[in-house]
């Protein structure tokens, strides 16, 4: 009997062990992973990481934020590059996005955020009520006030929105829990043009799209846009908790001393796995890699199983990819992982598929091979 809430949906399956990109359950059955653990193992269960995590373990694994933290400022410095950013560190995506909606109103003195329908932002109440999506908001009672949610890819619905109020606008490039569904190119140019004739901050949340997950460093990059605020999380230390807020220096003096903090946020074991993640992917060519390894995937997919009667479109940018299909989602799943290929889920009908950047040329065909048999096997319904 379990003792735990039943917030969670769990397969009757547990993984004990890992190598690389493989995971291995408690029957000793062994697992191709395409989850990443929903995006966080963005390197996979890699040797140079698990060496980094040791190796801090063995100096100091915490210290408070009363005193320097020099890998805090390594990995502020590696995330930034050539950028105008500060850095604030946190365990978490929500909280990553709680720390910028409160930086966005404070450095503003505004109260509107316009976000989007479908979008998903986290589950803390600032984040829950970022999110656009009624049945993540249901229940839990009076929201945070003057969120505004616009369509996504829709330039005029937000301008319908927008006063002089509007702090900011907070968007994902890829929406990830509602269906891998990327953002137009003109709608982001529009939307940030917008940004800059109104005075309004533009904010990425990046704790999905991030860390490599599309090809680069951030999917932003991708877009040809400056973004006022920055959030990460997921892969940010493959698999260590952590979350981080970037903003442009000119906001800093809105997070004085003792405005805002996290007694945990930038521990010295997460910094220590953040710094050699980032070590791994600023390497000359790893994310030119990543990124033909994803267009690789997709067409490999795409040229599998788009004629297939069960399957509808396939989607993505880089390595984060969506089948939009006809067949029950859980059936995919679990067929899926009989056949030893870990996949997840997004919205009402898409397999999202969000494979380690490590991932060879071997997987790309072994996935592809088992994908190609669960939707040529799979039931489905055609529902007109
Ligand atoms: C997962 C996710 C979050 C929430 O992150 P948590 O670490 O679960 O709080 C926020 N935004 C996006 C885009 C996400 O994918």
């Amino acid at each position: 009997m379990t003792k735990l809430f039943p917030n969670y949906k769990r397969a009757d399956i547990e993984f004990i062990q890992a190598k690389e990109n493989q995971l291995i359950d408690n029957k000793g059955k062994s697992y191709l992973d395409f989850s990443s653990g929903i995006g966080v193992t963005n390197l996979g269960f890699h040797p140079l990481v698990c060496t980094a995590l040791e190796k801090q373990a063995n100096y100091i694994w915490h210290t408070p934020n009363l005193y320097q933290n020099s890998l805090q400022e390594e990995v502020a410095t590696k995330l930034i590059g050539e950028n105008d950013y500060l850095a604030y560190f946190c365990n978490s995506g929500a909280e990553a996005n709680e720390a910028a909606i409160k930086l966005a109103r404070k450095a503003t003195q505004k109260t509107d955020i316009i976000t989007f329908i479908n979008s998903f932002h986290g589950r803390t109440f600032g984040a829950m009520s970022a999110t656009g999506q009624d049945k993540i908001q249901k229940g839990f009672g009076d929201l945070v006030p003057n969120f505004k949610y616009a369509i996504f890819n829709d330039i005029d619905s937000v301008k319908s929105l927008i006063s002089e109020q509007t702090a900011a606008i907070m968007l994902e490039l890829v929406q990830g829990e509602s269906g891998v569904l990327p953002a137009d190119k003109t709608f982001i140019s529009q939307l940030s043009s917008l940004c800059q004739d109104n005075d309004i901050l533009l904010i990425i949340d990046e704790v999905q799209t991030g860390m490599g997950r599309t090809g680069k460093l951030y999917a932003y990059e991708h877009y040809n846009i400056s973004p006022d605020i920055v959030t990460l999380a997921k892969g940010l230390a493959n698999g260590v908790p952590v979350g981080a807020m970037l903003g442009k220096s000119k906001l800093g003096f809105a997070f004085s001393p003792g405005s805002h903090g996290s007694t945990f946020g930038g521990n010295k074991l997460a910094m220590a796995a953040s710094s050699a993640t980032l070590g791994i992917m600023l390497t000359p060519n790893f994310l030119n890699q990543a990124l033909d390894k994803g267009n690789t995937l997709q067409k490999s997919l795409s040229e599998t199983l788009s004629n297939l009667p069960s399957v509808i479109s396939i989607r993505g940018l880089g390595l984060m990819i969506g089948i939009e299909t006809k067949a029950n989602l859980n059936d995919v799943i679990q067929k899926a992982q009989e056949n030893g290929l870990i996949v997840l889920s997004a919205g009402e009908n898409v397999i999202r598929l969000l494979p380690p950047l490590t991932l060879t040329q071997n997987n790309i065909e072994k996935a592809t091979n088992i994908l190609k048999n669960v939707f040529e096997t799979i039931y489905y319904e055609d529902k007109l």
